[in-house]
């Protein structure tokens, strides 16, 4: 198992060289992010022992279990599932970022939170590009209009965008969805908000990173092409009730 795991990273790695080489980026522009849910302390160990130090979470609960198995490797963890904002109170516990601000009550909660407890959290605001009902994260009409609300909560710094792309083998399709997370992009960074920088993109997962590359993707998150088929489908983490 643990070499199946080192081999999938190597080809992951190379995967991520190639399309940066292709798209005339430095490979060092893009980290892969291991979206590590479902899978064991074990193996996310297995990752981080051959120089991984990202990786991101989508459940409060499922994570706490982990925390003090993976804690030796000392890695930087995000927050990428659907937040609800119940569970703030635990996720600020473990987690330097939160990826998955799609609406103003969540963010505004976290402030709360944030200034009671005396800190600070980098975020991403998600972004729904494919516009599917069943993705979270905010339309990409509504993105400037939430990223200037957020922008104003002074406990919580903006620092890209993330965005789930369509889900098909349609590549073209795909690609809108990451062009249209670059186009809000640019958008942003025209507008010169306070306390707010745009480096960050976070796209592209196991079957479409090269595409995330090829459009400006600065984060991928990888989970099966490392890890391998997880026991629950997506929808048990994407399609939970809002
Ligand atoms: C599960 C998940 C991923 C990784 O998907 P794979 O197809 O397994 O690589 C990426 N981003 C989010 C938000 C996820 O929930």
């Amino acid at each position: 198992m643990s070499t199946t795991i080192v081999d999938n990273l190597r080809i992951i790695q190379n995967r991520i060289n190639n399309a940066c080489n292709n798209s005339g980026r430095p490979t060092k522009e893009v980290r892969l992010l291991l979206a590590s849910k479902t899978v064991s302390p074990e193996k996310i160990s297995i990752a981080m022992q051959e120089g991984v130090t990202l990786m991101g979470e989508n459940k409060a609960q499922e994570f706490k279990d982990k925390c003090n198995a993976v804690a030796e490797w000392n890695p930087e963890i995000h927050f990428i599932g659907h937040l609800q904002s119940n569970k703030i109170k635990e996720v600020l516990k473990w987690c330097s970022c939160i990826q998955s601000i799609d609406r103003l009550s969540l963010a505004e909660k976290l402030q709360q939170r944030l200034s009671f407890e005396n800190k600070e959290i980098d975020v991403y605001i998600q972004v729904n590009t494919s516009n599917e009902e069943s993705k979270f994260g905010v339309s990409p009409e509504n993105a400037i209009e939430l990223i200037k609300q957020v922008s104003k909560l002074k406990n919580i710094h903006i620092k890209g965008l993330m965005t789930i792309g369509l889900l098909s083998s349609e590549s073209n399709e795909v690609r809108k969805c990451f062009k249209l997370l670059k186009a809000i992009q640019k958008e942003a960074i025209q507008l010169n908000i306070p306390n707010v920088s745009m480096d960050e993109l976070s796209m592209g997962m196991s079957n479409d990173l090269e595409i995330a590359i090829e459009e400006g993707a600065t984060i991928v998150r990888v989970g099966t092409a490392i890890f391998g088929e997880r026991i629950y489908p997506d929808s048990f983490y994407w399609n939970e009730q809002k």
